[in-house]
Order: structure tokens, then C-alpha cells, then sequence
């Protein structure tokens, strides 16, 4: 079952962080640039506003491509679940909304939903965000392990643990769709997917 959600649909087209326009790559709603540079130790780093790529083929965006996403890939996981733990603690009973499972996939069509079994997913690009964004959308999925639909209880329960969530969710979609603005694609409303979909996810 879906149903309707109010972070349903990233506003962003679907650039790689390595390809941001201007050369920008944002992570946790700061612009970094990336610097590539020789080394026969493969690896990435994060110093003073550069992604620091380390390769012995400097010269390939491939190999770069390969390094960037992984490592994206890698902080995403980490960071979402330290956030998962830090949202927990707002609500009265933390072990009754303590997720299942924590998946993070290269998703467009939401920001994240919570299957029935438990299991929180995550779009991985949410880890451009800023963290109080972040903690907005893992808060709402959260909510969802009491409440699966979007009814009044639901927000209720949201006001509740995280009554500045609106704000955070303007700021959110402001900040992204500023980074990722693309005319050929709206903010129009999509399902927040409740459910896990069998396909394409
Ligand atoms: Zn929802």
C-alpha cells in the first residue's frame, strides 16, 4: 500500500555528485570541491572544502567515478544510521520505533519510506543534505512504524517529536532543488511509498 507523502519526490535531476554543475559536490549540505590527486594508495577523504580523491590514474574520471560513489555510498550508511540512533532518542519509547533494517539505494522517486516488516530505506542522495533535513525525513519514516498512514494521528505523533518539521522540510526541498535545479523536473507529489515497491527498488 502506498500512500501520499509530503517528501515524496526529490526536485533534483539524476547528476552524479562527481558531475555537479560547477564542479561542487555537496555533502551534507556543504559544497566541496574535488581534488584529484596522484597517489599509488587508492582512496577518498574529506579536508577543508575538498573531496580529496587519491588514485595512481589521476587522469580518468572513470576511476575517480569509481572511488566518489563508493565512498558516498559508504558515508551515507554511516551517517544515517548515527542519525536513525539520534532520532530515536526524541521519541517517548525509542525501542517501539526502532527500525528494522536500514537500507540506502540510489533512489529518485522518494526520499525514503518504511516497509511493514520495519525496514527504513533511504534515497542515498539524501546524504547531500543538511543533517537537520536529514533528521526530518528519518523522523517521518520512523513515525510511520506506529502510524502507516498519513492521518491525523500521524502528524499528531510527528508535531509531537519534531514540531519544527515543516520548516525543515521547506528548507530541505529549497536547498535541493537550488543545487539540482533542473526545469524538466517538478516537485509534483509522488507516493512515499509505505510499502517497499518489488521493482526498481
Ligand atoms: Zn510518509
Amino acid at each position: 500500500m502506498d500512500v501520499s507523502c509530503e517528501h515524496a519526490r526529490p526536485s533534483w535531476p539524476t547528476i552524479p555528485p562527481w558531475r555537479s554543475p560547477g564542479g561542487t559536490h555537496l555533502y551534507l549540505g556543504r559544497q566541496y570541491r574535488l581534488k584529484v590527486v596522484p597517489h599509488v594508495q587508492a582512496g577518498v577523504k574529506l579536508t577543508r572544502g575538498f573531496i580529496v580523491v587519491q588514485t595512481h590514474r589521476p587522469n580518468s574520471s572513470e576511476v575517480t567515478r569509481e572511488l566518489v560513489d563508493p565512498w558516498y555510498r559508504e558515508r551515507a550508511h554511516v551517517k544515517f544510521a548515527e542519525r536513525t540512533e539520534h532520532n530515536l532518542t526524541i521519541f517517548p519509547d525509542p525501542e517501539a520505533f526502532r527500525p528494522r533494517g536500514l537500507i540506502v539505494r540510489q533512489i529518485k522517486q522518494r526520499w525514503g519510506s518504511m516497509s511493514p516488516a520495519g525496514r527504513l530505506l533511504l534515497s542515498r542522495r539524501l546524504i547531500e543534505a543538511p543533517v537537520d533535513t536529514i533528521d526530518y525525513v528519518i523522523t517521518h519514516e520512523l513515525c510511520h512504524i506506529a502510524e502507516p498512514n498519513h492521518g491525523a494521528a500521524f502528524y499528531e505523533l510527528l508535531d509531537r517529536v519534531l514540531p519544527d518539521w515543516q520548516h525543515r522540510k521547506q528548507r530541505l526541498e529549497r536547498i535541493m532543488r537550488l543545487t539540482h535545479s533542473d526545469p524538466s523536473h517538478n516537485s509534483r507529489r509522488r507516493d512515499c511509498g509505505r510499502t517497499h515497491r518489488q521493482t526498481g527498488l
